[in-house]
């Protein structure tokens, strides 16, 4: 069989292209190296997410759901733990070859965001001999949280969020390296609003336990401060890999990301691209900007390969 668009990605950009791409009736094979939902489940599962239009407040992981159902229920083939190797020209055709098979395609959509991206670690002792017991770079659900003391690590919408979901549950703490968050300000006034406690110009010196966390060591104003806790979430950025995007011969920006036009096309015929993968100028990474991408680019795709008579 060949399919008329394989979508490699299925976080919000994947999942888009691929609910556009059914509503166009292109068979549609939606391709994800780890599980659908991308960042949404991988990195903020339990965040509220205020600022997709239609929602006060969704949980990432339920927004993630709700895609998965749409795109499901519209007739895409997904299929998780099937990381992209490479693509290849066949004889009209493109051959997609991954961990576990080839599929070939008439075209193809990259949204592959930030790869196989990882949370940035803050390198501090007990930090890996902790990891999984009582360190955490997501924040557990919050049934699992229930009267354990929790330190947050970070400045951003991402730590302050999941200290708000931390806090509704149990004793939460947010140490900041810097005076101010660099959260935004809707987000600040919350935390400000809430009981939880912020330690700022804080670096984290070490992470203290035996069998588990008992505490952390923070340095302020070069004091030695010692905070009780059960479970020190780490959130201090991530870190993109975009290798796999070297090898499928895209045009890219000097920081690794795909060149697009305006129409999502890359340097490749019928290989379109969309989301946190992409660079043009103005680019913002966000889920709105990451969907409104995906559709220009898997109507591009049904272009190139249906080539209707208006288009
Ligand atoms: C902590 C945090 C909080 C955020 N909060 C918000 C928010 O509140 N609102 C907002 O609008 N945005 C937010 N964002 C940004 C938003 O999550 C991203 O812009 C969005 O996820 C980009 O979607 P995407 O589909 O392009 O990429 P991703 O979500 O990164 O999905 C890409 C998918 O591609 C898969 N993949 C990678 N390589 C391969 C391969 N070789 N083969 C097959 N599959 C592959 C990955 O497994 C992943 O599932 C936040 C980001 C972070 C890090």
């Amino acid at each position: 069989m060949c399919y008329d668009v394989v979508i490699i990605g299925a976080g919000p950009a994947g999942l888009t292209a691929g609910i556009y791409a059914r509503s166009k009736m292109m068979s549609t094979l939606i391709l994800d190296s780890g599980r659908v939902g991308g960042q949404l489940v991988s990195l903020y599962p339990e965040k509220g997410i205020h600022n997709y239009p239609g929602f006060e407040t969704i949980q990432a992981r339920k927004l993630s759901d709700k895609l998965y159902a749409q795109a499901e229920s519209m007739g895409c083939e997904i299929k998780e733990n099937e990381k992209v190797e490479t693509i290849d020209n066949g004889d009209q055709e493109l051959l997609i070859t991954t961990v576990k098979g080839q599929y070939h395609a008439k075209s193809v959509v990259v949204a592959i965001g930030m790869g196989s991206f990882k949370p940035k670690k803050m390198g501090c002792p007990g930090e890996d001999e902790f990891e999984g017991r009582g360190v955490a770079y997501l924040l557990p659900p919050k049934e699992e949280i229930i009267g354990k003391k929790v330190t947050m690590f970070g400045g951003g919408n991402s730590a302050i969020d999941m200290a708000l979901v931390a806090d509704s549950v149990t004793d939460t703490v947010i140490v900041h390296r810097r005076a101010d968050f660099r959260a935004d300000e809707s987000t600040v006034k919350d935390l400000d609003a809430s009981g939880i406690r912020k330690v700022m110009n804080a670096n984290l010196v070490s992470i203290n336990g035996t069998d588990r966390v008992e505490s952390v060591t923070v340095s302020q104003d070069g004091q030695e401060i010692v905070i009780p806790t059960d479970l020190a979430v780490i959130n201090i950025g991530i870190s993109a890999d975009l290798e796999d995007l070297k090898r499928w011969d895209l045009e890219l920006t000097k920081e690794g990301l795909v060149k697009v036009g305006f129409d999502m096309s890359t340097n490749r015929p019928g290989i379109f691209a969309c989301g946190d993968a992409v660079a043009y100028d103005g680019k913002v990474k966000q889920i709105t900007t990451a969907m409104g991408e995906a559709t220009t680019a898997v109507i591009m795709a049904h272009k190139f390969v249906k080539k209707p008579y208006w288009a």
